[in-house]
């Protein structure tokens, strides 16, 4: 559930219209509810109650500061998979013991700021990243807590491109090899370990991976603590999916989710961390758009609107569908006809949706794109010289903008023209 509803025959964002905030704020412009991001976070939270736990924000899903602040004040962790992550987690005020670093490629650089600022643990996901981690740490006296990330080979059943816990993919080292790198690490300076981690995908709509992912680390942690290894956590990654479409089968909620967890792994007595992204914010927002113009085409009609690919690259990358919907709420039994959703980018990638059933739209009306708090306004970009677009959080009757559209003067002053030109 979230709290965009229409109300009055109006599109409303808690209890702001949309349409107000689009004029307001200009369009395209992506807006996130605060009373949505508190609920998913305490249904996570809910479902780990019987047990410790920390619920771990995945930063990469939407890492503008005022969403992190607002998730670090419930009490969430944080897991960051760069530098950049780990300052914006640290700056909206989340403790280094509340952040996990993840990530295959983190440089020497990235862990030496985090060991500096403080961390809760590395999420390690190769030996050559371990022996660094581990010359590192001891060149600076510390003694670090660390999980290895396994991979368990189970298939996520997700698209390709957001599967992480096959063979075949780059994360995490083999879970059949575990035994001998958790050896090394033991026998390796500046390193403490933990636990265990892992993560199979992303957008997971069926709990089976998650319940064959998780009982080989139940299996695993056995193996590993009659070789000595004091493993008191366990990491379990994220990945539970969302609807995006309105009229499709729901996912597993949180509660289900959890109970999984409890049944694989319940009984080793270790403290849970999760690391929810999609599931937290994806819902939580809306990306609003303003109809440019409406094109006909030979056999179609398109719908040319001022959102593009760079804005929310999800249906490009990965043929991704997000419910497009009017913000005035089309009148029961009107008419809908067919659209191509395209932006303005010079790509014919840049396609939202082929056939969106609406009702006649002419240009200046404004639609909104569901579900596109998580991988929206992270994964934008400024291709085609089009600005960032903008970030709003509401709360309640009210709204602020949390990332500014930057001006032109601000794009073009960040090239610069050598003398010798
Ligand atoms: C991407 C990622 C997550 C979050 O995945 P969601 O599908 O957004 O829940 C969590 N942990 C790691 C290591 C990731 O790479």
């Amino acid at each position: 559930m979230d709290h965009f509803l229409y109300q009055d025959g109006e599109l409303f964002a808690e209890d702001v219209p949309l349409s107000c905030i689009a004029r307001q704020v200009g369009s395209p412009v992506y807006v996130y509810s605060a009373a949505t991001l508190r609920r998913h976070f305490g249904l996570f939270r809910q479902a780990l109650d019987w047990t410790e736990h920390l619920v771990c924000f995945a930063v990469k899903s939407n890492s503008n500061l005022a969403v992190l602040k607002l998730m670090g004040d419930l009490g969430a962790g944080m897991d960051v998979v760069s530098g950049g992550e780990y300052r914006r987690a640290k700056a909206a005020g989340v403790p280094g013991e509340r952040i996990v670093f993840s990530g295959v490629g983190k440089t020497v650089a990235e862990m030496r700021l985090a060991i500096e600022g403080g961390i809760r643990q590395f999420n390690i996901e190769s030996e050559p990243e371990m022996r660094a981690l581990s010359a590192l740490a001891a060149s600076m006296g510390a003694e670090v807590p660390v999980a290895i990330r396994v991979n368990p080979d189970v298939d996520a059943k997700t698209h390709e491109k957001i599967a992480t816990g096959k063979a075949e993919n780059k994360f995490g080292i083999p879970i059949s090899r575990a035994v001998e790198v958790y050896a090394e690490a033991a026998r390796l300076p500046g390193l403490k370990v933990v636990g265990i981690d892992v993560h199979i995908g992303s957008q997971l709509t069926d709990l089976a991976p998650f319940r064959a992912a998780y009982a080989k680390v139940a299996e695993l942690t056995g193996v590993l603590r009659a070789k000595g290894h004091a493993i008191t956590r366990l990491d379990l990654g994220g990945g539970l999916g969302i609807p995006y479409r309105r009229d499709n089968n729901a996912p597993p909620l949180p509660i289900e989710y959890g109970a999984v967890i409890r049944e694989t792994v319940g009984h080793l007595g270790c403290e849970i961390e999760i690391e929810p992204g999609r599931n937290i914010v994806g819902n939580a927002g809306v990306l609003v758009s303003e109809v440019i113009y409406v094109k006909r085409g030979e056999d179609r009609d398109f719908l040319i609107v001022d959102a593009a690919m760079n804005d929310l690259l999800r249906p490009a990358m990965y043929g991704a569908h997000h419910d497009i919907v009017p913000l005035v709420e089309a009148a029961p039994g009107a008419a809908v006809q067919p659209y191509d959703v395209v932006g303005p980018v010079c790509e014919s990638g840049d396609t939202f949706q082929k056939g969106a059933e609406l009702p006649g739209m002419a240009a200046g009306d404004l639609i909104a794109f569901r579900s596109a708090g998580a991988y929206g306004a992270v994964m934008a970009s400024e291709y085609n010289s089009r600005p960032l677009v903008p970030e709003v959080l509401v709360e309640g009757d009210h709204f602020a903008v949390i990332r500014a559209r930057p001006t032109f003067e601000e794009m073009l002053g960040r090239d610069s023209i050598p003398a010798w030109l």
